[in-house]
């Protein structure tokens, strides 16, 4: 029998025990870093798959690694678990309605994510032992992806240092195999300290840490005119200093978030934005403090991995969806905003002709049952992912596959909705026997895994990896309910 086969029967067999672990870290939403219960339930499935666990990855308190086998090549598969702030949402309908208002949900569909790598190792695994093959398989437990970059504090730590190739998936509203790349982006309060004073009575005696913010945004806006057209300046005043104008405020912070095509662009930026919360302190006799917060780097494409990923992909095709998938992704269809319609196939597929066909095809149907064509354009597509750490140490690609109807946004109650229906599922299986399959074939063939190693120094250019600071601590996300 073919191993594909096998692979397939293998999921399929195991399919409703996979499902059940989906729905059950569905039920808990746990945001960034803090997802115990999640890791725990992933930590029982690898143990009855019969991984052996490692806890504590790269000292990340929720960062785990289940490991099968030996020696080379290390064949990973990434998971994540962690859910979004403040989309509580209830399965299976197709209307705005939270469980727990401003409680948390699974906008992003990480429920689904790491299930599908854990599928992907154990099918591996099952086929390496039937056939007697060597080599090691491991599933990387992988945290915080929504506003932590657990994946950085892991390659920090070396983490990924010995893997030969990874491999890994995101839920989505269509199917491809990722040629794009993503933004690097770096995250940093600065806070600043100045004197609370009568803001009539004394003002000569104040200094306001909110002007400094102000001063500083400003310098900031001036700066976007001479940075190169693809970074990204956000920010977020997180403490105005409060809510009294008759005082001069002694304290006040900034969050900003800046992104760029490439990691070295992105550490150019924050020097010079260091400057102008520097300037911003002179111009205000305040003093300003720098909190580094994360980072994550761009994704290195493979192109190597992701012809063979496509491969599988195109094989397996997408899952057999029913009539009550249809109906249900028809009244989610309904509801996805006008303007974003089939944005998702627009962005992935190319503008010519075979792009157009595959776009009109798409288009048919309700569901994600088209494969799209791969287009290896390395550009970043506005978005940034952890996986870019990773991408850096060790050949590393993935693929989308559409668990959701067409045209749902991302991060939105639609996602959640879907998040445990039969066609997240379905499509969660499938996800898997592709991975597990361009897994199988790293593992059949050396040549295969020279090529990927190849071709990653090859990008790489000799540029070296940008990490973390050292000392700089994973950390929740603020606010959130968890
Ligand atoms: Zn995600």
């Amino acid at each position: 029998m073919d191993n594909r086969v096998k692979i397939a029967d293998f999921i399929e067999s195991r399919g409703a025990r996979y499902n059940e672990f989906a729905d059950e870290i569905w039920g808990y939403a746990e945001t960034a870093f803090r997802e115990h219960r999640s890791m725990e339930a992933q930590i029982r499935l690898l143990e009855e798959e019969g991984f052996k666990v490692t806890r504590n990855v790269g000292d990340v308190e929720t960062a785990f690694c289940g490991e099968w086998g030996s020696g080379k090549p290390v064949i990973a598969f990434l998971g994540e678990f962690d859910a979004l702030a403040g989309l509580s949402q209830k399965a299976g309908v197709a209307c705005k309605d939270p469980v727990e208002a401003g409680a948390n949900g699974h906008g992003c569909g990480h429920n689904l994510l790491g299930i599908a790598s854990i599928a992907a190792a154990a099918a591996l695994k099952k086929i390496m032992a039937d056939e007697g093959l060597k080599g090691t398989v491991r599933y990387y437990g992988c945290p915080g992806e929504e506003g932590g970059s657990g994946k950085a504090f892991m390659a920090r730590e070396g983490v990924f240092d010995d893997v030969d190739a990874a491999l890994t998936w995101h839920p989505a509203n269509c199917n491809y195999t990722a040629g794009d790349s993503s933004l690097a982006n770096t995250q940093i309060y600065y806070r600043f300290r100045g004197v609370s004073s009568h803001a009539a009575a004394a003002p000569h005696l104040g200094r306001s840490a909110l002007d400094a913010v102000e001063l500083m945004n400003i310098g900031v806006q001036f700066l976007r005119e001479h940075v190169i057209q693809e970074a990204r300046m956000h920010y977020a005043i997180t403490d105005a200093g409060g809510v009294s104008p008759n005082v001069v405020q002694p304290y006040a912070e900034v969050l900003y978030l800046l992104r760029a095509p490439k990691s070295g662009q992105v550490k150019d930026i924050v020097e010079r934005v260091d400057r102008i919360a520097q300037g911003a302190a002179l111009m205000t006799d305040t003093v300003m403090e720098k909190d580094f917060v994360k980072s994550c780097a761009n994704i290195v494409n493979n192109e190597t991995l992701e012809r063979d990923l496509q491969k599988n992909l195109e094989y397996y095709g997408a899952p057999a969806f029913d009539e009550e998938d249809k109906k249900f992704a028809e009244a989610i269809f309904a509801t996805t905003p006008e303007a974003g319609r089939y944005e998702g196939i627009i962005k992935h597929v190319s503008k010519d002709e075979a792009g157009r066909k595959a776009l009109e095809e798409a288009k048919k149907y309700a569901l994600p049952c088209t494969i799209l064509p791969y287009v290896p354009t390395g550009i970043a597509q506005g978005g940034s992912t952890d996986v870019g750490d990773v991408s850096w140490k060790t050949p590393t690609a993935q693929i989308y596959m559409g668990t959701w109807a067409n045209s749902t946004p991302g991060h939105s109650w639609q996602v959640v909705a879907q998040g445990k229906s039969a066609m997240a599922h379905k499509a969660m299986l499938q996800a898997g026997k592709v991975l597990a399959a361009t897994g199988l074939d790293l593992i059949l063939d050396p040549e295969l895994v020279k090529k990927a190693q190849a071709e990653l120094k090859e990008r790489l250019q000799g540029e070296t990896y940008v990490a973390i600071p050292k000392g700089v601590k994973p950390r929740g996300l603020s606010g959130a309910k968890n």
